[in-house]
């Protein structure tokens, strides 16, 4: 049988990139997936049809990760549609790098909705739902642990904002057999960090492998801890990054 058979999974932000990797992933091991996106709803349709073109099910729900209700609703209709939930994938983020100069204010509050406080929601909302074996998983970033450019303290502060929420989490969450998790990427080729930019060529000499990362690396990673095999992994920093942070 396949890992995931009978498992339902939500990945907040998976229309694109690592979250669209992760869909997949999880749905060619059995999972049904839903996901949630906000400006791509011609990808995310296509994300469906690929997914049910193997066999599989999926659903894409527009919602904004900023806005708390429609988080919350968001898992309430997978678990409406599907009748459970045991995998939640916390990946929708931005990136706003700016001079400290003139950082707005805008960009600072928006970081902090999307990257951090929609994982509060998400994982609020998902834990009514989450049995034993439950899963819920964060994206974080390398940056977390490693800034070493100029511009982005706002998002190296967002992705470790999530160190003490998984931490607590794991807490919370534990007696009831499920776990928590970050999983901090390093530079993987997607439309937010391409490989072939020129911001990309400044970050190459950084990783310990000199190459960007796949999103398929990242949700193979996901898949891990999603999975029976790794109930005993809770609370944890996992870094997918070529070695950018050792
Ligand atoms: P992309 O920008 O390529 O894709 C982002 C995805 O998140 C899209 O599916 C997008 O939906 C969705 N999304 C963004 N904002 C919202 C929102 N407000 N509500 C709902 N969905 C949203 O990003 P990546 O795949 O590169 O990054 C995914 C995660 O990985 C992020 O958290 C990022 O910070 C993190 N990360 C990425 C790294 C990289 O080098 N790429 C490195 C380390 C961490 P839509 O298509 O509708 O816009």
């Amino acid at each position: 049988a396949r890992k995931f058979e009978g498992k339902v999974a939500l990945v907040q932000g998976g229309s694109r990139g690592i979250g669209a990797a992760v869909v997949q992933k999880l749905a060619s091991e059995g999972a049904t997936v839903a996901f949630t996106y906000i400006s791509s709803p011609a990808k995310a349709d296509a994300l469906v049809a690929q997914v049910q073109a193997v066999g599989g099910k999926a659903l894409a729900i527009q919602a904004d990760s900023s806005n708390a209700d429609a988080v919350r609703q968001a898992v309430d209709a997978t678990v409406e549609a599907f009748g459970r939930l045991d995998i939640l994938v916390n990946n929708a983020g931005v990136l706003h790098l700016g001079a400290l100069d003139d950082f707005k204010l805008e960009d600072f509050d928006r970081t902090i909705a999307v990257n951090v406080r929609s994982v509060f929601v998400a994982t609020q909302a998902a834990a009514r739902y989450l049995g034993e074996g439950g899963r819920i998983i964060n994206i974080g970033s390398t940056n977390a642990d490693r800034m070493p450019f100029e511009g982005g303290a706002v998002y190296a502060m967002s992705k470790s904002a999530l160190v003490g929420l998984v931490k607590g989490l794991a807490r919370d969450l534990g007696p009831r057999g499920i776990t928590v998790n970050n999983v901090h990427p390093g530079p993987i080729d997607t439309d937010m960090n391409p490989a072939d930019s020129d911001f990309a060529s400044s970050l190459i000499g950084l990783m310990a492998v000199g190459r960007y990362g796949h999103a398929s690396e990242v949700a193979d990673f996901v898949a891990f801890l999603a999975g029976p095999d790794a109930g005993y992994i809770t609370g944890g920093q996992h870094y997918i990054d070529g070695g950018f942070s050792a």
